[in-house]
């Protein structure tokens, strides 16, 4: 596949770049600049409305908490359940510990099979384990068939929303990628490109051996993979090849069939403001009998990954994430950096909370901070999960981390407790800055001294009053 030099700024791509200068260039990046000014607008409101306009939201939401908290209580019981169903529907089961392990399986399963050529339908979950190098790396030619996805492929991008992969592109971008594919200038007209995909895709439809799926949800007692899309290209992964690979972290498993429509109600309004997506495919197996599509040979790949120690850990709620992106349009740190110059995979007000987990927090330090905690996240996620909690946690961690260099902040914070439980200190403090820095008047501070001069690199610094509260009420407040 030809690999057209990406028309805007080439992002830093790997988990470790360092999240600052990644920010800066964003900021003054134009073109992502423009690509994310109607983010707001588009989806954000969209996904607002429709889950403001289900009467029962606040109920549905509890309740798909409910479901997940249960769920993942009782993980190892619903992953026993799970692997007898696939079994029962003449599927294998594959556990997954790390990346490593995942990357494995699938190019083992697709040795087998005799395979080469693969069609993906969009998983964020391959993005984490990187199989698509994987594959790449085994010979296997590797095509996604997401519209978004097939665009960030072709430029060499990571994807940089959870639902809309091309979010950070604008449209006459998009046009220069598949121009560059089609070999003939396209037009600028989001009709004329995605025919342009269409075409393409249907052929590679058609000739692929393999077809790798992600999942929204997998049924434990049904065995069943569901998959949510807008484009059928999922139904056409899982139904053309011969071979279909199902890969989903241990998380996505809920026990019932009757727990799905909960989620359904709830994760297409807030992925993109629909009532319900255009395509829901419940993949339960085999072709069978008298069927007139669908594979000969099925495996479900559960990932781990992370996940077990997460779901023992303080932070376990992260793992309720149905991965609808409405946290990304609610944030206004996302909506003006976009997603890559996160890092990780997961971008966003959730992926400042997996990442650090999943990565670690000493390499991924700036993404808890990454937030300015006004809860616009809490208050758009279908499941309610508490992100702003999370990342303070992130952050006292970070606190008590000895790899940490920079000790300043935490002796800060130990000094302002000191200061607060001591009356008489407090008032000497603030008399001794109303003297000194807040005789300077109405004038703020440019520019900070020392290892502080990275608060002012992008604000001022406001000094304090002249005249302490405390004094002007004595002298003025009471007359
Ligand atoms: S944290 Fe909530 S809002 Fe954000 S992607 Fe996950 S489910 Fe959606």
């Amino acid at each position: 596949m030809t690999q057209p030099q990406p028309t805007g700024t080439d992002y830093a791509r790997s988990e470790h770049h360092e999240f600052l200068p990644a920010v800066d260039q964003a900021l003054h990046d134009a073109n992502l600049q423009l690509a994310l000014v109607n983010l707001g607008d588009t989806l954000g409101t969209r996904n607002k409305q429709a889950l403001g306009s289900l009467p029962d939201k606040d109920a549905l939401r509890q309740r798909a908490r409910a479901i997940k908290e249960a769920a993942l209580s009782r993980l190892d019981e619903h992953l026993v359940t799970l692997q007898a169903a696939v079994e029962r529907n003449g599927g294998q089961l594959h556990f997954a510990a790390d990346a490593a392990d995942a990357q494995q399986i699938i190019t083992g399963v697709i040795q087998r099979a005799g395979g080469r050529r693969v069609v993906k339908s969009k998983s964020m979950t391959s993005e984490e384990i990187h199989l698509n190098h994987a594959l790449e790396a085994a010979g296997c030619e590797v095509l996604e068939t997401d519209f978004g996805e097939y665009i960030v492929q072709l430029a060499g991008h990571r994807p940089s929303h959870l639902v809309a992969p091309a979010m950070h592109l604008t449209i006459n971008e998009a046009r220069d990628i598949l121009s560059a594919d089609a070999g003939q200038t396209l037009p600028a007209e989001a009709e004329a490109l995605a025919a342009y995909a269409r075409t393409r895709l249907r052929t590679a439809f058609g000739a692929a051996d393999v077809g790798i799926s992600g999942g929204n949800f997998v049924v434990a007692e049904t065995g069943s993979v569901v998959i949510i899309s807008n484009e059928g290209n999922a139904r056409l992964t899982t139904s053309l090849p011969r071979v279909h690979i199902a890969l989903v972290g241990i998380e996505k498993v809920i026990p019932r069939f009757a727990d799905l429509p909960v989620f359904l109600k709830l994760l297409a309004r807030a992925a993109t403001g629909q009532k319900m997506s255009v395509y829901t495919s419940i993949v339960s197996g085999l072709r069978r009998d008298g069927e007139l599509d669908g594979a000969e040979e099925f495996h479900l790949v559960l990932l781990d990954n992370g996940r077990s120690r997460i779901l023992a850990g303080p932070l376990r709620e992260s793992l309720f994430c149905i991965r609808c992106g409405a946290c990304l349009n609610a944030c206004p740190i996302y909506r003006n950096v976009g997603g890559h110059a996160y890092g990780g995979v997961y971008a966003g007000p959730i992926g400042a909370v997996l990442t650090p987990q999943y990565d670690g927090l000493v390499p991924n330090q700036h993404l808890p901070h990454a937030s300015s905690l006004c809860g616009a996240c809490q208050a758009a996620c279908p499941v309610k999960i508490a992100i702003p909690e999370m990342l303070v946690q992130l952050r006292d961690q970070l606190h008590a981390e000895p790899a940490m260099g920079g000790k300043l902040e935490g002796f800060a914070y130990r000094m302002w407790a000191v200061a607060m439980r001591r009356p008489a200190l407090y008032r000497i403090a603030t008399w001794l800055a109303t003297r000194t820095i807040g005789r300077l008047g109405k004038r703020w501070l440019a520019r900070l001294p020392g290892p502080l001069h990275g608060w002012t690199q992008s604000r001022d610094f406001p000094a304090p009053a002249a005249q302490r509260f405390r004094d002007w009420w004595e002298t003025e407040g009471q007359k």
